[in-house]
């Protein structure tokens, strides 16, 4: 093999996917300052192969989200030695997601206090019309599948949690023939973390479309008036990913926070990409277990549950966006207020889908319930898609955070793994069809 294949061997996945995304922007732009009008480049490239290739990147990793969180999940949890472990551990879980949550809205609405986003801004009076949240409460009843098939092929995360960990329980408590059907569930479990690594390896490919398109068709002008807004937000979910997560690391489980991020840019590059916290649970898994050291039992359950009820970032635009469209229409809001914002934006993060954009449509709940209008949300939607993407990445490295403290105080936690730079790296290698091998 020539030399340059062989360095093209040793390119990371992230480096691959940060290319690809360069890559992306750079001839989305042009496309978006040259081409603007072009009927065929908009049809055809634009409309046609990136969003073709985008879309199919996306649906590729949706697919493997369910058999998956199933197959893993039944595992981890056939794997426990001791049932009580796992009440304890899912309070544990439970409570320290709604904690990092929690932390998130305050330092939002803390930072929205201060700074002003909207004070003294006119916005022309804008029409919008609210869909409506669901009501949590249904969050609680729909936890138990009336049937786990048509949980399954609906996506329905919590109900395949519930199943799932039914299941592996019920496998520990069926003797032999248990045993049986936990060796056939972990040989499938090897299948299914090969078929992540299959389409991990595409990933640059599909991370250049999605950028790409959304570049092309991005309009800059509505970021201008937004702008105080708009990167506020991004000041805290920076703050909040920089600071909360590490100092829980370093004093929560004496996790050394640098090599934790590094491990975590191929994770957060997917969700910014993707903008879906639910597309990307197939990285997160292999990354928590093979790169930084989690335990299959403990991150099988952690990382689905997290992706699906942990939206610190979410909540963060939600704080910073409540108080800044208060402003906006002068409503002062009192301390009350603001203690109630923190409740229901926690709650609100829980029932937030984890697919694109959906915080938008929760924020109509924590806006309801202190009394703004929820027209309010007109005056952000412009530049929601690149906050989504950015809140995204903030919310699945949650997850990990949060994985990786569980796995610690349990004893599930290989320091060997999380030490060494190169670990799960080796996992990474896909033979490609031609005979050679990329380590993605
Ligand atoms: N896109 C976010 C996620 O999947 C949810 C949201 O804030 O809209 O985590």
């Amino acid at each position: 093999m020539s030399e340059a294949a062989e360095s093209n061997k040793k390119i990371s996945l992230s480096a691959r996917i940060l290319v690809g995304m360069g890559l992306g922007a750079f001839i989305g732009l042009i496309i978006n300052q040259l081409a603007p009008d072009v009927q065929w480049v908009q049809t055809y490239i634009t409309g046609g192969l990136f969003h073709v290739v985008g879309k199919i990147f996306i649906a590729s990793l949706q697919m493997l989200v369910v058999p998956l969180v199933l197959v893993s999940l039944i595992c981890g949890v056939s794997s426990l030695e001791d049932s009580s472990k796992l009440g304890r551990m899912g309070l544990k879980t439970v409570g320290l997601y709604l904690l990092t949550t929690a932390i998130a809205v305050a330092l939002a609405l803390f930072a929205a206090y201060i700074v002003g986003p909207g004070v003294g801004a006119n916005f022309p009076a804008t029409e919008f019309a609210a869909k409506e949240a669901p009501p949590l409460i249904n969050t609680i009843i729909n936890l138990v599948p009336k049937n786990p098939i048509s949980a399954m092929a609906e996506g329905k995360m919590l109900q395949i949690i519930v199943f799932a960990v039914l299941f592996g329980f019920a496998l520990t408590q069926a003797g032999e023939k248990g045993r049986t059907v936990t060796e056939f569930f972990q040989n499938l479990n090897e299948v299914i973390m090969k078929m992540v690594t299959i389409i991990m390896a595409i990933a640059p490919y599909g991370v250049f479309a999605l950028i790409a398109k959304l570049m092309a068709t991005l309009g800059i002008d509505s970021i201008l008036p937004l702008a105080k807004y708009f990167f506020l937000v991004i000041a805290v979910l920076l703050i909040h990913g920089a600071l909360t997560y590490p100092l829980l690391l370093k004093f929560m489980a004496k996790l050394d926070p640098i090599k934790f991020l590094k491990k975590m840019r191929a994770v957060q590059l997917f969700a910014f990409s993707t903008a879906s916290s639910g597309a990307t649970i197939p990285v997160s898994m292999e990354t928590v277990t093979k790169r930084l050291g989690v335990k299959n039992s403990i991150a099988s359950f952690t990382v689905p549950l997290g992706a699906t009820i942990n939206m610190d970032g979410t909540a963060i635009m939600q704080g910073v966006a409540t108080v800044f469209i208060a402003q906006v229409y002068q409503i002062d809001l009192s301390f009350i207020q603001y203690l109630t914002i923190i409740l229901t934006a926690v709650l609100a993060s829980i029932g937030t889908a984890a697919v694109p954009g959906v915080g938008l449509i929760t924020l109509t709940m924590v806006l309801t319930q202190v009394g703004l209008p929820v027209q309010g949300i007109a005056l952000i939607i412009g530049v929601d898609r690149i906050l989504d993407m950015i809140r995204t990445s903030v919310n699945v490295t949650g997850d990990a955070t949060v994985s990786c403290i569980i796995a610690k105080g349990e004893g599930d936690f290989n320091m060997d793994v999380f030490e060494d730079p190169e670990a799960g790296l080796e996992f990474e290698e896909v033979d490609l069809p031609d005979g050679e091998t990329a380590k993605t």
